[in-house]
């Protein structure tokens, strides 16, 4: 018997939409702050890679930015937009259209994040959006989660998490005995054997048994 899943808990970088797509624009005042402060340990397309990859933050800490530079870096993205619409990827109908409820768990700043939200146009396909914000609150993706467990009254197999990162929403799920799947649309670094892995919102479709169920 297939499991049966209530809620997909869904991450929203590189999960619904390419990071990539938002143009080097984005990160550009950051990038130059970096460039020209010097105080970091790699080169500067190393660092972009892993900003459209990692939370600011992580990436910080990994190259060394010195305080200052970490500070100014953070003034900045605190108050990014995205002005240009955004395209989720193209089979992300698939995703929408899986007859469950969904719920986006995603981390970042809170104004970048909501503007992506809006700018890809996705505000009606979730039941709620929840933005982990590190220069707010220390909490984590299985922090999250175990909260919306708890308040939706969900047990753990009745949820699937899908996401691209096997450190972040995977690990956490798995932490909580929640099914997870990662969705590897942008040829992710090293994935784990052990970690169920899809290209595209299809295959999903057969290895669950859905049910919407009332909020
Ligand atoms: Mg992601």
């Amino acid at each position: 018997m297939l499991p049966i899943k209530k809620y997909i808990f869904v991450d929203l970088d590189n999960t619904v939409y390419p990071v990539k797509s938002m143009g080097d624009q984005l990160f550009a005042p950051i990038l130059s702050l970096i460039k020209n402060s010097g105080k970091h340990d790699a080169t500067i397309d190393s660092i972009k890679r892993m900003l459209t990859r990692k939370p600011f933050q992580y990436v910080a800490q990994h190259f060394n930015f010195d305080d200052v530079l970490t500070t100014e870096c953070l003034g900045i993205l605190q108050n990014l937009t995205i002005s240009e619409t955004l395209k989720p990827f193209d089979d992300y109908v698939v995703l929408k259209n899986i007859p469950c409820k969904k719920i986006l768990v995603t981390a970042g700043f809170t104004i970048l994040q909501q503007s992506k939200i809006q700018q890809l146009g996705i505000e009606n396909d979730f039941e709620a959006f929840y933005i982990i914000d590190h220069t707010k609150a220390h909490v984590t993706k299985k922090d999250i989660f175990e909260t919306i467990l708890q308040q939706k009254k969900l047990l753990p197999h009745e949820v699937l998490v899908i996401g691209d990162d096997a450190n972040s929403e995977i690990a956490a799920a798995q932490a909580l005995g929640i099914d997870a799947v990662l969705i590897n649309k942008i040829e992710a670094n090293f994935i784990p054997p052990q970690i169920t892995t899809v290209q595209y919102f299809e295959e999903l479709l057969p290895m669950f048994h859905w049910q919407l169920v009332d909020a």
